[in-house]
Formats: structure tokens, C-alpha cells, sequence
């Protein structure tokens, strides 16, 4: 596996040298709200690896503020996603069980002048936040007594109030140039249920209050987020200097991974998911961890390539290129090169007996002879693809079969195309061959050169199979999520009726077919395979 090095590192290794720190906790704080993405694999890997690094701890925390948009089976996928990954937390915590806590703070912020109730409505509050450009307004409530901001918080967790009534606001600077300065909102009545805590609570916290009392309160020393948290960190070391919290964790941010051809956002995946244009958070298609894995998708793959593309302080677009060649690396020695047709053309090899089926000597992989050999069954009935055979020969990078050339069969004989048979609408439906007996494979045979190698499938052995193929979901390179749904690509997934191989295959083994690309058992009853990568790069 790759090394794990970037600045964030440095800063742990400096803080643990300099006695800032005396071992490090990092957490992954996911909001349970959608399934987690390859760009939340950026955030996993680089919390677990780093702590790993240092022998410290991570803890998975869910980030359950907003119950409106959060659900428990949200909970679940998440965990079952980094789990796939190999990654075990130290501990699993919910930010709603330090919602008691959160309450005493916001309490001793009252008290100490530094938080009041605001009646304004949510428009007026936007409205009196100011601009970039202009100061901010104060709010007419902003000079409230401490007795009075008591009781009027006590009676918004009572529900004495609609939502959106009453907000709790933290009292720092109106002009400051930071926006997220400008009295920014706590706490805020909310009466849908929660999916932990039920109607225990009718007040939530905002997450730049939450966020770093849950870091102080689990000891977490760097609290890694991505980028667009930079200008939230004078407020989160704000909650953390007046809450006078015990432990004082540090706020650090990184760039956020963006993938060519692939929208990382989970308003968009809700968004596909609940349009019905693809089956699920774990459509083999989406950019999902679930949907990676059901594409077939190892975990080391997604940490090599996490690991790989490094981490910056900038936000990056990451071609979708680099993400498919770790795959291809990743398999390439650790599966069996098997062969399959996807869309079949029959041979008949006209001097070969009939009723006669030998089996043949084929090694499993010719780069890991570990991975040793089996033997493949050859007769006068096979099938090829379709597309390596053409009645001429259309040009001279041509490597395949044609009538009058000869090409070798891998792991068997070369055949020579002699003649064709149409049906009625003008589709060759056969192609008859002769083999020359003295070539097979493993012989050293050398007198003649082939036209190329091809793959093929005996005949009455095969076993009949279906092969999922998948193409980006949209079109264009753009990573960001304007108009997607007009940039969807039509034919993002692309079946195939063929052959494969008459072999044992159980659900989740992986393949090579050669030629062609890497393939995961989606379905061992009705035999069907997805398509994890293709051998080559199919981006234009
Ligand atoms: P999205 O922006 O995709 O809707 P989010 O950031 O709201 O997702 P969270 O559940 O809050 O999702 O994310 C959990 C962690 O993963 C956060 O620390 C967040 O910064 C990080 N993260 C999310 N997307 C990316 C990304 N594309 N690259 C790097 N880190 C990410
Ligand atoms: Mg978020």
C-alpha cells in the first residue's frame, strides 16, 4: 500500500514532538443522511491512516443534528461501508447523545453574556446578516438580560414556541468580516421526531456549535474536514475558548476530492436515487462505497487510489481514469484470466471430429503462476465474439479472424476462417474453420505467425451468462452538479446475452476475461457478471 504522507502528518508529528499533543484522535463524522461516497473515502481513509500512523484513534461519529433529513438505515450503510473498507473505529458515538451537554454549554454561554434568544424569523435573520460588502444589522433582541435569555431558552426546549420562532444566537460581532461571525444562530426549534432520540428534544444545535463540543468532549486533538469548513474555524475555536472546554481539540481542513465524469454530492445521489434513473444508492453505476462494491470494486483498490492522489490543501479533480487503474492494478494478480463471449459468433471446425471434446492445459494466470492452471474444454462447436471475425480484412492493424486468415486460439490451436453462413436477413450465423493439429498451444510450434490471438468459449460446455457493462452516468468531464439531470448518459448500463467458460462460479468471485476487462459474480443462479473495469481505458 501506498504511504500515507501530506501536511496533515507533519502537523501531527510536530504536535506530538513539541508535547501539544501526547497521542492522536481523529474521528470520521458523517451526517447519516445519504449513503457515503468516494469522496467521503478521501475523509476515512485519511482519518484512520493517520491515526494508525501515529498508534492513536479514530472514532466514527455520526453527525445527527438534523433530524428532518437523517434516518437510522442511513446509520447503518454507513457503518456496513466502513466496515467493507477494513476499518474498525475505536468507538461509535452519535452527536445527539451529547445534545445534554450541548444544552449546559449553550447555558454558560447565556450566562456569560455571550448568547441570547432572538426572535427574528429566519428571513430576518439572513437580512439583518448583511453582505460580504455590507455591515450586518443587530438584532433588537440582542441586549436581552441573562434572566430573561434563561428563561426564554428554557421555555424553547419546553416547546412553548413554533419553529423557526425563536433561534438562540451566539452575541460576537454583527460587522465582523466573516459571516459566520455575525451572531450566527445555535440552537433552533425543531418538532419532526429524531431517529435516535425520539421527542426527547424540540431544540437543535447548529453544527458549528455542536461540532467542536463533540470534539472537546471526546478528546479528539485534530478534526480533519474538508475545505469548505475554512472559514467556520474562527467560530469553532470560538465555541471552544468561551465553553471553556477541558480538552481543546484544533480544527485542520483539506481539499475535497472531485472525480472527472462524477458528481460528488448527496443532494445529487438522493436526487438520482429518488428519480428512479438508477437502482438505488448501490447501482453498480453510482459513486457510492456501496455502489462500488457492488460494482465489484475491492476495498484496497479505493484506499490505494485514496492514497495515491494524495491529499492538498486546495480541493482537486481527479480524472476517473486514476480511480479505474488502481482497480486494474489492484486485480491484476489476484484473479483468474478466464474466457467469456458476450456476443457470440459460432465456429465450426469442420476437420475436427465430431462428438470429440479434449480438455487443454490453460495456466490461470500467466503474470501469478500461484494462482495455477485448469483445463478448458475444446471441440468442433465454439463461440467467439462477434466482433473478432470479419468476412475481409479491413485494415492492417487488423489482429483478428477473417476469411482466409488464420489466427491462434488462447491456450488452444490456430484456425483459419474458410467460409460463412447467412440467415435470411443477411447475419452470419456461422463460420466454418479448419484447425491445424500441430499448433497447439505449449508445442513451440513456429513455422507460420498467426494474425493475432483471439478468445473462445467450447461450444457445448459453455454455460450460458449475463454481463452487466457500465458507462460513466454522465456525460461530460464537469464534476459539478448544475443541470445533471439533462447530462445523464442514456446508456450508462449495457447487457450483454453470451457465454462463459463452463466452470464453477459462486457469487462475489472476481474474474479476469481476457481481453476484455475485470468481472465480479453479481448472480450464480442465473448466471450474470458486472463489469468492474474494463482491461483499457474507455474514457475519450
Ligand atoms: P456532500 O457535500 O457530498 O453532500 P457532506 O460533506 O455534507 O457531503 P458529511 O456526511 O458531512 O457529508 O461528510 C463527512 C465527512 O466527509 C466530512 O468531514 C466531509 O468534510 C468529508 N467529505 C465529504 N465529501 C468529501 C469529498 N468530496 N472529499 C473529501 N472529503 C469529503
Ligand atoms: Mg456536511
Amino acid at each position: 500500500m501506498a504511504e500515507i504522507n501530506n501536511f496533515i502528518k507533519t502537523i501531527m508529528e510536530n504536535d506530538l514532538a513539541n508535547g501539544k499533543v501526547d497521542k492522536i484522535l481523529t474521528r470520521f463524522p458523517p451526517e447519516p443522511n445519504a449513503y457515503l461516497h468516494i469522496g467521503h473515502a478521501r475523509a476515512l481513509v485519511t482519518n484512520f491512516e493517520l491515526a494508525k500512523l501515529f498508534g492513536g484513534k479514530t472514532n466514527l461519529r455520526f453527525d445527527d443534528t438534523n433530524p428532518e433529513t437523517e434516518d437510522a438505515s442511513f446509520v447503518e450503510a454507513i457503518k456496513e461501508d466502513i466496515a467493507w473498507l477494513g476499518y474498525k473505529p475505536a468507538n461509535v458515538f452519535f452527536g445527539s447523545d451529547y445534545f445534554d451537554k450541548t444544552i449546559d454549554y449553550a447555558i454558560l454561554l447565556i450566562k456569560k453574556g455571550l448568547a441570547y434568544v432572538c426572535d427574528l424569523s429566519p428571513e430576518e435573520i439572513a437580512e439583518y446578516r448583511g453582505s460580504l460588502t455590507t455591515p450586518g444589522k443587530e438584532s433588537p433582541y440582542r441586549n436581552r438580560s441573562v434572566e430573561e435569555n434563561l428563561e426564554l431558552f428554557e421555555n424553547m426546549r419546553k416547546g412553548m414556541y413554533r419553529e423557526g420562532e425563536k433561534t438562540l444566537r451566539a452575541k460576537i460581532d454583527m460587522a465582523s468580516p466573516n459571516m459566520n461571525m455575525r451572531d450566527p444562530v445555535l440552537f433552533r426549534i425543531i418538532y419532526t421526531p429524531h431517529h435516535r432520540q425520539g421527542t426527547k428534544y424540540c431544540v437543535y444545535p447548529m453544527y458549528d456549535l455542536a461540532h467542536p463540543l463533540q470534539d472537546a468532549i471526546e478528546g479528539i486533538t485534530h478534526s480533519l474536514c474538508s475545505l469548505e469548513y475554512e472559514n467556520h474555524r474562527p467560530l469553532y475555536d470560538w465555541v471552544i475558548e468561551k465553553c471553556e472546554t477541558e480538552h481543546k481539540p484544533q480544527q485542520i481542513e483539506f481539499g475535497r476530492l472531485n472525480l472527472t465524469n462524477t458528481i460528488l454530492s448527496k443532494r445529487y445521489l438522493k436526487e438520482l436515487v429518488g428519480s428512479g434513473k438508477v437502482k438505488g444508492y448501490d447501482d453498480p453505476r453510482m459513486p457510492t462505497l456501496a455502489g462500488l462494491r457492488r460494482r465489484g470494486v475491492t476495498p484496497e483498490a479505493i484506499k490505494e487510489f485514496i492514497l495515491e492522489t494524495g491529499l492538498s490543501k486546495t480541493n482537486s479533480t481527479v480524472d476517473a481514469e486514476m480511480l479505474d487503474h488502481a482497480i486494474r492494478e489492484d486485480l491484476k494478480l489476484k484473479v483468474k484470466r478466464i474466457m467469456a463471449v458476450k456476443d457470440p459468433l459460432k465456429i465450426v471446425i469442420t476437420n475436427y471430429p465430431e462428438n470429440k471434446v479434449e480438455y487443454l492445459n490453460a495456466i490461470n494466470n500467466n503474470e501469478n503462476e500461484q494462482l495455477g492452471s485448469r483445463k478448458i474444454a475444446f471441440s468442433k462447436y465454439l463461440y467467439i465474439e462477434r466482433d473478432d471475425f470479419a468476412i475481409k480484412k479491413p485494415n492492417k492493424h487488423y489482429k483478428r479472424l477473417a476469411l482466409g486468415l488464420e489466427v491462434r486460439l488462447f491456450h488452444a490451436y490456430f484456425i483459419k476462417a474458410n467460409d460463412v453462413k447467412y440467415d435470411e436477413n443477411g447475419n452470419i450465423v456461422e463460420v466454418y474453420c479448419t484447425y491445424d493439429e500441430r499448433t497447439l498451444s505449449g508445442t513451440g510450434f513456429n513455422e507460420r505467425k498467426p494474425n493475432g490471438t483471439i478468445g473462445f468459449v467450447e461450444a457445448t460446455t459453455a454455460k450460458k451468462a449475463r454481463f452487466n457493462l457500465f458507462e460513466p452516468l454522465i456525460l461530460d468531464e464537469k464534476a459539478d452538479a448544475s443541470n445533471f439531470m439533462e447530462r445523464l448518459n442514456p446508456n450508462s448500463w449495457i447487457i450483454f446475452d453470451g457465454v462463459v467458460e463452463g466452470q464453477e462460479f459462486k457469487k462475489g468471485d472476481r474474474f479476469q476475461f481476457i481481453r476484455d476487462g475485470y468481472y465480479i459474480v453479481e448472480n450464480d443462479e442465473n448466471l450474470e457478471f458486472n463489469r468492474i473495469v474494463s482491461l483499457k481505458s474507455s474514457y475519450k
